[in-house]
């Protein structure tokens, strides 16, 4: 199985140029050898005059290493891609589209945050096993950035974005730490929305700790300890996904000068991916480009629109 860099020299000497970016993806995609997408024959020449494609000895297909992946109808070079991947996964905190920008060098914003916005596609794994074991549960807010300034500046009455998190807690007594994360944007917090995400993303026969939302009562196939607090004491009931909330508020407006509420899932996702990897970053990158091959081909329009009706 194709390994990964483990640090920023190996990654420089793993993929100089887009021939070893190419043949590491092939790798990754045909982990058994080549088999052809139209018709599953795995004989294939390489063609020499257009890039990294295979056409079937079978059906007589063509496809490219980039064909069927969120790199489909890219222009921007394979080490471009490997570069961003990189900068996302192991970067504590990413980069903003101006940021990335910068950073590569690349000739448009637009350029930059159409990348953006496929890793960060990439970044929820569909196959991922819901949390299991005890696990905090709460909900929070964030106010939403509006117009082009930054959270804080202009009106401030927009309402507020609403999140709820999950996190696993491991260890026992004083020695907890935290396990892996989930986030999600909820409209409200009634017991349907908080049922509907506690079902999702945590395991059946699971056990919930919350600061004593109604709302939670009764939440299905679980054992719930409720802890009826105020909000001034919540967080000594629920420490981990309350230090989340606050890291992800920081990183909101650290990284990005605040959220709107069209983009808020898919920085919730990107959050999540990286806390679920905070230690072991390097292999975050491997799990991204596989990811990335995985996805279905994404246009500038569908970026734009799944944002819009989100
Ligand atoms: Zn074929």
């Amino acid at each position: 199985m194709t390994d990964y860099p483990k640090s920023l020299p190996e990654f420089q000497q793993r993929f100089p140029d887009d021939e070893a970016c190419a043949s590491w993806l092939f790798d990754l995609r045909w982990p058994n050898g080549f088999e052809c997408p139209g018709c599953g024959h795995d004989k294939c020449w390489t063609l020499s005059c257009r890039s990294w494609t295979y056409e079937c000895k079978g059906c007589r297909r063509q496809t490219s290493i980039r064909a069927g992946t969120l790199m489909h109808a890219s222009n921007l070079p394979l080490t471009i891609w490997f570069w961003a991947a990189y900068l996302m996964a192991t970067h504590s905190n990413g980069f903003s589209a101006v940021q990335l920008q910068k950073q590569l060098g690349l000739g448009s914003y637009r350029t930059a945050w159409l990348l953006l916005g496929k890793l960060r596609a990439a970044m929820i794994d569909p196959d991922r096993n819901p949390l299991s074991g005890l696990v905090e549960v709460d909900e929070t807010s964030i106010r939403q950035r509006t117009g082009n300034g930054p959270v804080g500046v202009g009106r401030s009455h927009e309402g507020k974005l609403m999140i709820a998190g999950a996190v696993e807690i491991k260890g026992q007594g004083a020695k907890t730490h935290p396990g892996r994360l989930r986030l999600a944007v909820i409209a409200d917090y009634t017991s349907e929305t908080l049922h509907d995400f506690v079902a999702t993303e945590i395991a059946t026969g699971s056990s919930i700790k919350t600061d004593g939302l109604a709302s939670y009562n009764n939440a299905p196939n679980m054992d719930h300890d409720r802890n009826v607090v105020g909000d001034q004491l919540a967080h000594l009931v629920l420490p981990w996904i309350h230090r989340v909330f606050s890291n992800f508020k920081a990183w909101a407006l650290g990284v990005y000068h605040g959220l709107r509420a069209k983009h808020l899932q898919s920085y919730l996702d990107e959050f999540v991916f990286r806390f679920n990897r905070r230690r072991y970053r390097h292999a975050g990158l491997k799990t991204l480009l596989n990811l990335v091959t995985k996805r279905q081909p994404m246009t500038y329009k569908m970026l734009i629109g799944a944002e819009q009706s989100a």
